[in-house]
């Protein structure tokens, strides 16, 4: 192969490989190694600790994706926060919303949110909305001490290593549980349904031990490894598959519609299975 590639090995046996036209920055945060590279296929891709984080490419599919499922369910969404996701991408999504007044982002990394502002201004384009908080903090320790304060948080997190590693618990989910208002719901990123199945079936189980509706649901982002995701929600009150569509905004989205919402909670039987086998089995 011609010319540089980047390569991120996805699993021991999985690399994706992306033709470079150049660096674009190259620095060590204190939390993680950073890079902006400019790519052939993808535009502008931002790399945390080598592994893709977004692209300029194909970011709308999960920022989409996260998004909109949960501010859709609710029917009145007003205040929500992101954890992570200091590209930008899920605020931008949020603030299209005519119901919030208020998004907050609750970021460990301020040099992710620097970046993303000089580098990626197509994805962080709404971190200056009015309606906007950013805060420069741990989100586990953010949900420790609020309560009874959003009607969404949406986790949008690095893969289960280093800080992000809290975001996947039982504790995490219960402070979760507690920040939301009465009629709350809460979306996270759970992963690969591929290769990540035992972790999902974990999440799953533990949300419906502690919210009264838990649901798993599915999309496409081609960078990410096996290019088919998971998103794991929790919900006190409204349920996912039964939104009223006549009162949803009417939104701008290239991959998001009210038949794809409906669609990804329809699940192929090799996920049906990944929920309903005993720990100890492979899949
Ligand atoms: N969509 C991406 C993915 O799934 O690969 C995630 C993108 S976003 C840039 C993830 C962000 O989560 C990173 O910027 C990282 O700094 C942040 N993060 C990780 N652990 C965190 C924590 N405990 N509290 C707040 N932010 C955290």
């Amino acid at each position: 192969m011609q010319g540089i590639w980047f390569s991120e090995l996805q699993t021991p046996g999985l690399a994706i490989s992306v033709k470079l036209k150049k660096t674009l920055h190259h620095e060590k945060t204190p939390y993680q190694d950073l890079a902006v590279v400019e790519t052939e296929s993808y535009g502008r891709m931002l790399l945390l600790d080598n592994i893709i984080q977004t692209t300029v490419g194909d970011e709308f599919f999960y920022h989409e994706m996260i998004a909109h499922v949960p501010l859709n369910t609710h029917p009145n969404p007003r205040t929500a926060l992101v954890i992570g996701g200091g590209d930008g991408g899920v605020i931008r999504e949020i603030i299209k919303h005519p119901s919030i007044e208020k998004a907050t982002l609750v970021e460990i990394d301020a040099r992710v949110v620097a970046n993303a502002r000089e580098y990626l201004p197509e994805i962080s384009c709404g971190l200056d909305d009015a309606r906007v908080e950013i805060r420069f903090e741990d989100g586990i320790e953010h949900v420790r001490q609020m309560e009874n304060a959003y009607d969404v948080i949406i986790v949008d997190s690095t893969d289960p290593i280093g800080p992000a590693v809290g975001l996947f618990s039982a504790e995490f989910y219960r402070n979760v549980y507690r920040a939301l208002k009465p009629d709350g719901l809460f979306v996270a990123q759970t992963e690969s349904p591929l290769f990540n199945g035992r972790l999902i079936r974990r999440i799953q189980r533990d949300l419906a031990e502690i919210f009264p509706i838990a649901r798993l649901y599915l999309g496409t982002v081609p960078t990410y490894p096996g290019g088919l995701w998971s998103f794991s929600l929790g919900s006190k009150e409204y349920d996912p598959l039964e939104v009223d569509w006549k009162k949803a905004p009417q939104l701008v989205t290239r991959y998001y519609t009210p038949a794809i919402h409906q669609g990804a909670f329809a699940l192929p039987p090799f996920v049906q299975e990944i929920l309903e086998k005993r720990d100890e089995e492979e899949f």
